[in-house]
């Protein structure tokens, strides 16, 4: 960082600025939204890590996914607290660390499911308005421009095609797993239908939010192209009122 970016990111932190970075999965939101933080020095959350821990509190206790009544009684018994950390967040589920447990493909699906109702949607919303209320964040998800903080200081939606996207998550899963990149693709077309069908806040881009649109985009160009973004934000708030 030289010195003129480290200007600005103590500029963004000490005016507490909001960044939202919406979109589908396998976009770069988690890649972009890190790169972010570190350059403003902005606190980072992830959103989908927390419907990521419901899911898999309704797992272990054996409530069907498609019941909405039981995941509302479940979700009145449960406590989730996200801690941001060097490089991802620390998930809490009732105090325990379950960080290591959220990124395999059951509770992916599951997070895909539980998330489409509105009473969970709401309780996590007001939990997300309280960690961001605090400003100098970075917040991440599908409804955080749209809904979360619809008054954000900047609003970036990451899309890029489903192939792309696919190819991203299936590189990402490494030799180790055993899955075709077909099999991943079908995966994110099935929660991207989910995602941008439901009908409480389906996934969907802010009127005023920035479409970056990374399909023949390197990662270094799209961090770079949201860099600006955001310092393009702040240098318009620093501008004088002409009035
Ligand atoms: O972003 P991530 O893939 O971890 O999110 C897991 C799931 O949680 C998504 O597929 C989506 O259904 C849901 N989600 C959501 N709203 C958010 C963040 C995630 O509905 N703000």
């Amino acid at each position: 960082m030289n010195a003129d970016e480290s200007a600005l990111g103590s500029l963004a932190a000490s005016r507490k600025i909001i960044v939202a970075i919406d979109g589908p999965a396998g976009a770069g939101k988690s890649t972009v939204a890190r790169h972010l933080a570190q350059h403003f020095g902005l606190l980072n959350l992830e959103t989908g890590a927390m419907y990521r821990a419901f899911a898999l509190k309704a797992l272990r206790s054996d409530v069907p996914l498609d019941d909405s009544k039981g995941l509302e009684t479940l979700a009145a018994d449960t406590t989730i607290r996200l801690e941001t950390g060097e490089e991802e967040n620390r998930v809490l589920l009732d105090g325990e660390d379950v960080t290591g447990l959220l990124r395999n493909q059951i509770v992916t699906d599951a997070a895909s499911r539980v998330s489409v109702f509105p009473a969970i949607r709401a309780w996590m919303v007001r939990l997300q308005q309280e960690l961001g209320a605090v400003g100098g964040v970075v917040m991440e998800g599908r409804d955080i421009g749209t809904v979360v903080f619809p008054h954000a200081d900047a609003k970036i939606f990451l899309d890029a095609a489903p192939e792309v996207r696919g190819m991203r998550r299936f590189d990402q899963l490494g030799p180790k797993v055993a899955v075709q990149p077909e099999d991943v693709i079908r995966d994110l077309r099935a929660r991207d239908q989910r995602d941008r069908n439901r009908a409480d806040s389906p996934l969907k881009p802010a009127e005023d939010a920035v479409l970056l649109d990374s399909t023949n985009m390197t990662l270094d160009e799209v961090v770079k192209a949201a860099e600006d973004l955001v310092a393009a934000k702040l240098a318009q708030q620093d501008a004088p009122d002409p009035h």
